[in-house]
């Protein structure tokens, strides 16, 4: 395959609607500049990226863009939108990332259930920012606010960057906001269990994201038996080694094998959009299985 023919894709990435840098605008431009022909948005606890970028894609289609906007290497196969998310989810006491794709992203036992995440979600960090604030840290939910910043741990984290306090996102978590942390306050989540059965409710293929990086490898298999039907075994935090042996595994297990590069806009990660190395039969395999089609 020549590199023309290679599918560009990103199955993995985030907007400023959860701890992402760019705006589902900014995105679709990067991702276009990138020749990315597939590309999920899988925002945690929210669809809003996903549906702010859907309407941006309706209306250049319609010619609605000044020609004088559009991003500069236009390609000539159009981009794709994959609905996605990225739930956080417990199994016994663990930590489990799940990613949902393809779902229908107006089912309303799905959209409530996030909601109710996403508030678990901004509580906690209101609490760790409160409580950083306290200590004399730069940081606070009214300085989140002003910045346009959704509460999150990430965007604290780029408010002790700017503060001068820490380097980067991993020295942040490392030293104050990671789960062994002194700023550190719990959050209940959902059962990964529940959390796959309510992507498969919206009609969906629930998909275990960066399994390795989160030490959860052995999880696929009871998961599987809950209606798990993928495995991200190419993250940019596995090595080659890693998403290889994960690769095999599922294949083996009946599972469909992803990668994304879990774009954040910035340095988290250090990835860069549209760079996974997820071999293209896995990527075919990926979109062949969309049930909505
Ligand atoms: P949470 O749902 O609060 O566990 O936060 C999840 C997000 O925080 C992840 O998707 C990452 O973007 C970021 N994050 C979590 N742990 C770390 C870490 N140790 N280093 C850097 N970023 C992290
Ligand atoms: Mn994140
Ligand atoms: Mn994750
Ligand atoms: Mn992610």
């Amino acid at each position: 395959m020549t590199e023309d023919e290679r599918i560009r894709f990103e199955l993995h990435a985030h907007t400023d609607a959860s701890d992402g840098l760019d705006t589902a605008r900014e995105l679709l431009d990067k991702a276009r500049e990138a020749g990315i022909e597939y590309l999920a948005i899988t925002d945690h606890d929210t669809v809003e990226g996903y549906l702010a970028a859907e309407r941006h894609l309706i209306s250049d289609a319609a010619g609605l863009r000044g020609a004088e906007d559009a991003p500069a290497n236009t390609m000539a196969r159009p981009l794709q939108l994959i609905p996605g998310i990225e739930i956080s989810s417990q199994y016994e006491g663990r930590d489990v990332h799940m990613l949902g794709y393809y779902f229908d992203p107006t089912h309303e036992p799905l959209l409530d259930k996030l909601e109710q995440a996403r508030l678990r979600r901004t509580e906690r960090s209101a609490h760790m920012a409160e409580a950083l604030r306290h200590d004399g840290y730069p940081v606070s939910v009214e300085l989140l606010d002003e910045r346009g910043m959704t509460i999150n741990r990430t965007n604290i984290a780029r408010l002790l960057i700017q503060g001068g306090v820490v380097d980067s996102i991993d020295q942040a978590f490392a030293t104050l906001l990671g789960d062994d942390a002194k700023y550190y306050v719990d959050r209940e989540d959902i059962s990964s269990i529940e959390a796959i059965e309510l992507i498969i409710s919206a009609g969906g293929l629930p998909v275990i994201a960066h399994p390795h990086l989160y030490r959860v490898d052995d999880l696929i298999e009871p998961l599987a038996e809950h209606g798990l039907r993928g495995v991200e075994a190419y993250h940019i935090e596995h090595s080659a080694f890693d998403a290889a042996r994960l690769a095999h595994e599922a294949q083996r297990s009946g599972l469909l094998v992803t990668g994304g590069s879990d774009w954040h806009g910035d340095q988290l990660h250090g990835a860069s959009l549209g760079a996974s190395l997820l071999p293209q039969r896995y990527l075919e395999e990926f979109l062949a299985a969309d049930p909505r089609a």
